[in-house]
């Protein structure tokens, strides 16, 4: 029987080309720390939202030049011995900044305790200066914009052929090829591509069945067993007026403890002013509220937007209403009478919001044989399901690939 065909047995005639399918943080972290390496060969990134960012983005609007909403993480946090080495560079070209903002912890009985209540506010904290979408952008920037980004693009398909990966839209269209191909996201890997888009295949798994690559098979099959939590977010934009007393209030950030998660189905609330003079309020769900309403996208969901799907606008104003309540009931004590039923508002559902550990072990990142990477916060490791595991995990890659392409030449 012949033996299966290995990418790696075919050489390269340069350092080699990169195909990095997703702009998230730990995709643009590859891309700024490969180029920091020196690496010379061309890197393209795909990217189906409409600019870098990813769980870290920030919603803009054509419409809305001054609004900026933070409405996926609000910051990160910063908790190995070590930092990350794309931190410091990030700090001083002005992309991040130290978070300054008061910090509370709400109990079940509407009291405050100063300080963070879970993972996501230990360590060291940070911001994007200007939006959280502003820590992708400084990576592309220390990257000094070496890489040709495609945003707004969908990788439906892959497939390899004569040595290169074939990166391919919904109507099997050609998008762009590369001697490496690196995932930044589980989703062209995972079984919940079929259920959630109805795809018929796993893309990734398709492509690999020829290459007979056991160790990617290995991954793909931990890939696949990788479960995450969802999050419903509610978005609220409060006119000038409006916004006054939400300015005043003694925390930016409030985190929700056990009996409080309960007893509201929120887990946090950020409070994010904007220099008009208007206020941004996002409330988090728990996971239990998300799971109980996954099938409620929000209009202006990333799912909904790739999906074209139509507004439910019935069920969706259901989903909004239970989280308005709650927010304003948690507010009751500091600002009483409160109603938002005037405010702009809107439903974000992150329906992969945080990986479960344990994880892709780091020992299956990258698969040389089938020339395939993955980073993201789903690797294990410090930091895993948060901002500083997709850091650390993009700059661990670049170091592999690095070395892997200087092997192949
Ligand atoms: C509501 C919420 C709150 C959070 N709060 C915090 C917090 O306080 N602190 C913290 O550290 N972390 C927080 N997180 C987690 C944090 O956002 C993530 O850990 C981090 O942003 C993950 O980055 P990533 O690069 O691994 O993945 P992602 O950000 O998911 O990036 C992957 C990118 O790939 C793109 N993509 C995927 N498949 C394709 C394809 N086939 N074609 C084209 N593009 C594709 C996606 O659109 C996405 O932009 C929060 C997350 C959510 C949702």
């Amino acid at each position: 029987m012949a033996s299966p065909p290995s990418l790696l047995s075919m050489p390269l005639s340069g350092p080699g080309s990169i195909a990095v399918i997703g702009a998230g943080v730990s995709g643009c972290a590859l891309v700024a720390q490969l180029r920091r390496l020196g690496f010379e060969g061309s890197i393209s990134l795909w990217e189906t939202g409409r600019g870098p960012g990813g769980r870290a983005s920030t919603r803009r609007s054509r419409h809305d030049a001054e609004l900026r909403i933070d409405h996926g993480a609000p910051l990160l946090n910063i908790t190995g011995e070590t930092a990350p080495l794309l931190l410091q560079p990030l700090l001083e070209g002005g992309w991040i900044e130290p978070w300054q903002g008061a910090i509370a912890q709400l109990q079940g009985e509407s009291t405050l305790r100063p300080g963070k209540a879970d993972a996501l506010g230990l360590g060291h904290l940070y911001r994007g200066l200007g939006g959280m979408d502003h820590l992708c952008r400084g990576l592309l920037s220390l990257a000094g914009d070496g890489c040709d980004a495609h945003y707004g693009t969908l990788v439906r398909h892959l497939h390899w052929e004569d040595g290169l990966w074939h990166l391919l839209g919904r109507h099997r269209e050609l998008l762009g090829q590369a001697d490496w191909l690196v995932l930044s996201s589980t989703l062209l890997a995972h079984p919940r591509s079929r259920m959630i888009f109805g795809w018929e295949d796993v893309p990734l798994q398709v492509a690999a069945a020829p290459l007979g690559d056991l160790q990617l098979e290995h991954a793909l099959t931990v890939i696949a067993g990788i479960r995450s939590e969802a999050r419903s977010n509610l978005l609220v934009v409060l006119d000038p007026k409006a916004a006054g007393p939400w300015r005043d209030l003694p925390f930016s950030l409030l985190h929700f403890d056990a009996a409080a998660q309960q007893r509201w189905g929120l887990q946090r609330i950020t409070i994010q002013p904007q220099q008009d003079g208007r206020c941004a309020v996002v409330a988090h769900s728990t996971k239990a509220f998300a799971a109980d309403h996954l099938d409620v996208y929000g209009t202006h969901s990333a799912v909904a937007r790739m999906l074209q799907l139509p507004p439910d606008e019935g069920r969706e104003d259901t989903v909004i209403a239970a989280l308005t309540t709650a927010l304003e009931q948690v507010m009751a004590p500091w600002l009483p009478g409160l109603d938002l039923g005037p405010a702009q508002r809107q439903l974000m559902r992150w329906g992969a919001a945080f990986p479960l550990a344990p994880g892709l072990p780091s020992e299956l990142m990258f698969c040389p044989r089938s020339r395939v990477g993955f980073c993201g916060d789903f690797i294990a490791g410090v930091g895993f399901g948060r901002i500083e595991g997709a850091l650390r995990s993009g700059e661990q890659l670049a170091i592999e690939l690095r070395a892997a392409a200087d092997r192949c030449v």
